[in-house]
């Protein structure tokens, strides 16, 4: 953990009272999901009010907050209701499917403290946006890129870039509609599916193509999460998180990896960089590839991340504990690593849930039998498709350790939909 020069003031000094009553501050999550269940449960430990919003009711962060609403947050209608509705003094996106365009007007407006700024959250909902800032503005090395809108376009930029390539609709997160490239065959199944699998769906074949980004797939050696956060005090890197992803998406995390000082020296100067550049206040989940001593970006989120996850167990301060801290415009940067001898190593393992119905867990006493395990079990009310249910949290005396024993205590968890 490192710390550099603070970032701008905060728009308002923080007061704390009984949530509701005057100078309270009230927090908007837009985006009630598991990550954002844990961001609520620490603003509650300070007092502040939350209110969580999201597509469906009964979502986590609902669970846990004082208030709740249900909206369709790509509307901007709806959202600039919402907004006028709660008057909230914080707005804390916590997905990207958001009407970013309401939160720059309210940003503007000079009414609501957007997290970490509304510039921000348009940038990174938006893969275009971000790549072109790191890679062009920044000059940070990526993987080399171009965006499409056609078929024809899809199969010139393959050859540009070189195979294999990975592509992504430029709307999307998690693995949705991104596919790999390996012969020229594949160019038209790597098509169709972004085209239907990302936030923006193309409707038909006549009609405008989805944009996607085609990268060059990158050989990592492995992939890292730094954690950085943006608070009052100045810019915080927590210790790099190692992760696996299936199909894009997260399934293991870990700390306690060793990784070179050339290295992280890197990663940290592109965490300052970016997220210096995107501003604001919070925790930002920056993820790069490494390969030998040299680092690619990759994105990053304006928000707690779900690699991050592991941090419930590995520091005193949980990422969502120094968001808290940090979007309130409070110093975050006194963070200890937890663990003490034998266990100086922390994981996380997600545990899925895959066709219709809702998620009943069992398993839990074999899972915390399991030596240091911890499980946060998230409460979705239903699931269709294949969705994160709980994640599986342990310490050990190394990275093998510590994922031994989280995948075990993944393992024991049985989830039947019902
Ligand atoms: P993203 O949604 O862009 O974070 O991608 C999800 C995951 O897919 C990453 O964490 C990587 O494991 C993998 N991935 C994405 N882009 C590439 C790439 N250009 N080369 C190799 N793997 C990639």
């Amino acid at each position: 953990m490192t710390s550099h020069t603070p970032p701008a003031p905060f728009v308002r000094p923080p007061a704390f009272a009984a949530p509701g009553s005057p100078g309270a501050p009230r927090v908007l999550l837009l985006g009630a999901g598991e990550l954002g269940k844990e961001v609520a449960i620490e603003l509650q430990r300070l007092g502040v009010e939350v209110i969580a919003a999201d597509r469906y009711a009964g979502a986590p962060a609902m669970q846990v907050a004082h208030d709740s609403r249900v909206v369709d947050m790509l509307d901007a209608d709806a959202l600039r209701t919402l907004l006028a509705e709660v008057a909230p003094d914080v707005v804390v996106p916590e997905i990207e499917a958001i009407a970013t365009q309401v939160l720059a007007e309210v940003e503007a407006a000079g009414r609501v403290t957007v997290i970490p700024t509304a510039r921000a959250t348009a940038l990174t909902m938006d893969r275009e946006g971000i790549r072109r800032l790191a890679a062009e503005t920044l000059a940070l090395p990526t993987s080399p890129y171009r965006f499409v809108d056609t078929l024809a376009d899809l199969r010139a930029a393959t050859a540009a870039v070189g195979l294999p390539c990975v592509v992504k609709p430029v709307m999307s997160s998690s693995g949705k509609g991104q596919s790999v490239i390996r012969t020229a065959d594949d160019v038209d199944a790597a098509w169709d599916y972004a085209q239907t699998g990302g936030r923006v769906v193309s409707t038909g074949p006549d009609a405008p193509g989805v944009r996607v980004i085609v990268e060059g797939f990158v050989d990592f050696d492995y992939e890292l999460t730094l954690l950085t956060v943006r608070h009052a005090g100045g810019t915080t890197f927590l210790d790099p998180i190692g992760h696996t992803q299936v199909d894009g998406d997260y399934r293991e995390s870990w700390q306690g990896q060793h990784v070179p000082d050339v290295v992280l020296q890197r990663a940290q100067e592109m965490a300052a960089a970016v997220t210096g550049d995107l501003g604001g206040y919070g925790v930002f989940g920056v993820e790069l590839f490494v390969v030998g001593e040299d680092v690619l970006f990759s994105e990053v989120s304006p928000r707690p991340h779900d690699t991050g996850l592991v941090t419930l167990v590995s520091q005193d301060l949980s990422e969502f504990a120094l968001h808290a801290r940090a979007i309130l415009g409070l110093p975050a940067g006194d963070v200890t690593r937890i663990g003490g001898p034998g266990q100086q190593a922390a994981a996380s393992c997600a545990v899925l849930a895959e066709g219709d119905g809702v998620p009943v867990v069992t398993g839990v006493e074999q899972a915390l039998s399991v030596p240091t395990a911890q499980v946060r079990i998230f409460g979705k009310p239903s699931v269709s498709g294949r969705r994160r249910v709980a994640v599986a949290l342990a310490r050990g005396a190394d990275v093998d350790e510590a994922r031994a024993r989280a995948r075990a205590a993944a393992a024991a968890l049985r989830i039947e939909l019902v």
